[in-house]
């Protein structure tokens, strides 16, 4: 099996838009296992010659999500215990919300290794964000914008250790 790469954060960071950046269109092979639900997207990716699979969360988009119950919590904790490395993702231009804070005591109490992406740092804007996210205890992050393309390469190299 390739080595995996779980993509874990609060709604609305951007873990989807880096999930379709760095999966493309390769998606439509996995999706069409039976038992891949919504939840717990998959696919394989390709950075720099280095085949790895990426799994693309939504656990904690439950509407009970601070307490992190229910069945998509589940998949996400599965996901997160079959996989690599866990890439958590915070949105730097929001800054770290109790959610975050939550998602971080869950994801040390994990034997899966973590990296610390902070997300929508295109340009300088998300500067504080990045900053304050250190607060989170998982070192300095890799300022990412999923969007634009820009750290993907630095996400790369910190990915790499666990690949
Ligand atoms: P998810 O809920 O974590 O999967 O987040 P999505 O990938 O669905 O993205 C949520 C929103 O953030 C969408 O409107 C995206 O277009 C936007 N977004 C994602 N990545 C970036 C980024 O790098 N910069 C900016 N400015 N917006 C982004
Ligand atoms: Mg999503």
């Amino acid at each position: 099996p390739l080595p995996t790469v779980a993509i874990i954060g609060r709604p609305n960071v951007g873990k989807s838009t880096l999930f379709n950046r760095l999966v493309g269109k390769r998606l439509a092979l996995v999706d069409d296992q039976p038992g891949v639900t919504r939840d717990r997207r998959e696919g394989d990716a390709t950075l720099l010659g280095l085949d790895f699979r990426v799994v693309d969360t939504a656990g904690f988009e439950d509407e009970d999500a601070a307490t992190l119950p229910g069945r998509m919590r589940v998949q996400t904790e599965a996901a997160v215990q079959d996989a690599d490395v866990a890439l958590f993702m915070v949105d730097a231009r929001a800054g770290i919300v109790p959610l975050d804070e939550e998602i971080a005591r869950w994801l040390r109490a994990t034997d899966t290794p973590v990296v610390l992406a902070a997300n929508k740092a295109e340009g300088r804007s998300g500067e504080s964000g990045v900053l304050e996210a250190m607060a989170l205890g998982f070192g300095e992050p890799v300022a990412l914008s999923a969007e634009h393309g820009e750290g993907v390469a630095d996400l790369f190299t910190a990915l790499l250790p666990y690949l």
